[in-house]
């Protein structure tokens, strides 16, 4: 075979691929790798099929185009003859009279156009020769380029058995050489891909959609041209080869006689499958007649979306009506004086096969696509590959990604959507808690500066009216200026806290033991025997460096307003214990629960529930206030309605473990 080598027959066009796998699906050699969500072609793969150009519906898959190379071709000083493939009819049926079109394709420039037809009968008569020795051992019909390079790449072994007998493509060329010159250029024109890389004999490949392009982008049309014959030598029943049993058709050979030692194989399915059964020794001692396409008709160089079967009958129709025509003498006077050419074919291995992955590796493979047991492997088919098993393979060899398994994306794409649910749903309590925290501080800076404001005064008059008392002796105004001071030292403790809430207030770190402090807070509080308490440890060494007065302060706040919101009984569980980078203080109670709306506005100063004159408000701002002072957080998880659970609220102190060294 003078193959022309890595010619790139068939590329992508990557901005109109979507990704879909029909491609990876319907190519015989594995030749098309998903990389980085593209279906690139592989070219040392390829075998030129054209299967992938036919099913993209996105049109991403385009073929080589020659047209330029024509052109100049036919613009030079040689002479160069059209060697057409006996598919035409099938291909150009939108002509009424098929003369028209010959003499378009001289306008084009070509000084000869001949029948491939010809060429056709030609190699049938060889391939009659080695179907008829019984001695002969079974050969694998040579005429498709796509099924030889499918041989060569992917069963190497079997190359000896492809029948070392020129295509018709070729033999025509060695015909027309012969006839016209050895000058002559020829252009095969015909409905395959794959001829494009098939021999250097041949100059250029034009498909007919390339053909009808070249018409229209040089003018030519139907009806303008002059009818015309093609040139000699003239074809007679190869012009029947591109039909299914093209080549028994042609040597007039009844199937039946034939069925027996000649298996004919059509189609991307069928062909593989045929060759394989071969190679494993089901078949070898039949011929195979092996065609990649549903007959040459079928090829994927004719305009698209034709009838199969209409095709089929145009084709019968013209070689009936040729064959009645034709001069059968002239016919056999032209085979005779061709059968001299040399049609002999020889092709080499070329091998394209990949290493299988070891049986361990594939596993591997598969449990990262999620397919952990039998019962996971769907066979879907949706990656492109027939089983889970041949998708992983491809996987291993570098061919496939793991996101071509539809079952697996779903199901990380379900995960993606609960973890995007998630981290939006966190995303919204940092931002509300943010904003929270951002009021706070504005609040925290209000209070910071009235408080301030207030000190000083506060404590002057705290200082006079203190020494007015001790110099009062009419017991009358002693007890009023005994009320200034009370009323004054209830401001200046308010003030205290309004400092605390701003975090202006110093803190004295000193190392305490929590569980002790959470005991004494507890005894500080009057608790109610209606009211079980519980308080536990999970920390080895419940110790921990903090203002202890300050968080006696938080704890008592907590452990009153638990109280508080069990009116009737309840339980307050005091519990200390390791989270992560924190120490973590919780103070739960079996209350009443907090109501939704109040639940962003607990820590504000002067926001209470209580009734006027029960509590400043100060208490929870104070306890935010002194947490944030050890850089810590507080966190609030309420629930007021008992139809969603038991009521309560917990408040989680969480003091940072790095302030402890
Ligand atoms: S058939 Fe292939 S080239 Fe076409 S869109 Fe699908 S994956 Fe892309
Ligand atoms: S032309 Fe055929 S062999 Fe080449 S990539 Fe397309 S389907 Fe595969």
């Amino acid at each position: 075979m003078t193959e022309v080598l890595y010619k790139k027959l068939v590329t992508t066009i990557p901005d109109l691929c979507r990704v879909c796998y029909t491609c990876v699906r319907e190519c015989p050699a594995k030749a098309i790798r998903i990389e980085n969500g593209q279906a690139e072609v592989m070219h040392e793969r390829c075998i030129g099929c054209g299967n992938c150009v036919q099913v993209c519906s996105q049109h991403a898959k385009v073929y080589l185009n020659e047209e330029k190379e024509v052109l100049a071709l036919l613009k030079s000083e040689l002479p160069v003859a059209a060697l057409v493939a006996p598919s035409f009819p099938a291909e150009f049926a939108d002509f009424e009279n098929l003369r028209e079109l010959i003499g378009m394709i001289r306008t084009l420039g070509f000084n000869y156009v001949c029948e491939v037809a010809f060429g056709a009968d030609l190699v049938a008569q060889d391939f009659r020769t080695v179907i008829s020795d019984e001695n002969h051992p079974a050969v694998i019909s040579s005429d498709c380029p796509a099924v030889v390079y499918y041989v060569r790449h992917y069963h190497p072994n079997l190359v000896p058995s492809l029948a070392r007998v020129a295509s018709p493509m070729v033999a025509m060329t060695r015909v027309v050489r012969k006839k016209y010159g050895p000058n002559l250029r020829t252009v095969f024109i015909g409905p395959c891909i794959s001829k494009k890389a098939e021999s250097n004999e041949v100059d250029c490949v034009l498909t007919f959609q390339e053909l009808r392009h070249l018409f229209k982008s040089q003018g030519i049309k139907a009806g303008q041209a002059m009818p015309s014959d093609f040139d000699s030598p003239l074809a007679g029943r190869g012009m029947i080869f591109p039909v299914k049993r093209g080549m028994l058709q042609t040597l007039n050979i009844p199937e039946d006689l034939f069925d027996g030692n000649i298996l004919v194989a059509e189609g991307k399915v069928n062909f593989p499958a045929a060759i394989a059964e071969f190679e494993n020794g089901a078949i070898s001692s039949q011929h195979l007649e092996l065609l990649c396409c549903e007959g040459c008709l079928m090829g994927p160089g004719m305009t698209p979306d034709g009838k199969r079967y209409a095709r089929r009958a145009m084709i019968g129709n013209y070689v009936r009506e040729k064959m009645l025509e034709r001069d059968t003498e002239a016919w056999k006077r032209n085979i005779d004086e061709f059968s001299a050419i040399d049609l002999t074919q020889t092709f080499e291995p070329s091998d394209r096969r990949l290493d299988l992955p070891s049986p361990s590796k594939i596993r591997k493979v598969l449990a990262s696509i999620g397919k952990q047991n039998p019962q996971d492997h769907l066979n879907c088919g949706a990656c492109g590959y027939d089983s889970c098993e041949n998708h992983a393979i491809a996987i291993a060899q570098g061919l496939a990604e793991s996101d071509m398994c539809l079952p697996y994306t779903i199901e990380k794409m379900h995960r993606s959507i609960q973890e995007l649910n998630l981290s939006n749903e966190q995303l919204a309590k940092v931002q509300q808690a943010l904003k929270h925290s951002e009021k706070l501080a504005h609040m925290g800076q209000l209070s910071a500066g009235i408080a301030h404001e207030l000190n000083n005064p506060l404590g002057v008059v705290i200082m006079y009216a203190n020494i007015l008392l001790d110099e009062c002796q009419d017991e009358q105004i002693r007890q009023d200026l005994g009320l200034i001071v009370t009323q004054a030292d209830r401001c200046k403790r308010i003030v205290g806290n309004l400092l605390n809430f701003a975090r202006k207030n110093q803190v004295r770190l000193e190392e305490t033991d929590l569980l002790k402090l959470a005991y004494d807070s507890l005894a500080s509080v009057i608790i109610p025997d209606r009211i079980l308490t519980h308080v536990e440890s999970r920390l080895r060494e419940p110790l921990c460096w903090i203002d202890h007065e300050q968080m006696t302060q938080v704890l008592t706040n907590l452990i009153k307003n638990a109280v508080e919101a069990m009116p009737a009984s309840g339980a307050l569980t005091l519990k200390i214990e390791s989270e992560g980078e924190y120490i973590v203080i919780s103070v739960k109670d079996t209350g009443t629960g907090i109501a939704p709306e109040n639940m962003d506005k607990v820590f504000t100063p002067f926001f209470t529930t209580k009734e006027i004159g029960k509590g400043t408000g100060l208490g929870l701002a104070t306890t935010y206030g002194i947490i944030k002072m050890h850089k810590g957080k507080i966190e609030v998880e309420s629930n007021d309605n008992p139809s969603k659970g038991p009521t309560g609220t917990c408040f989680n102190i969480l003091l940072p473990k790095i302030n402890q060294s």
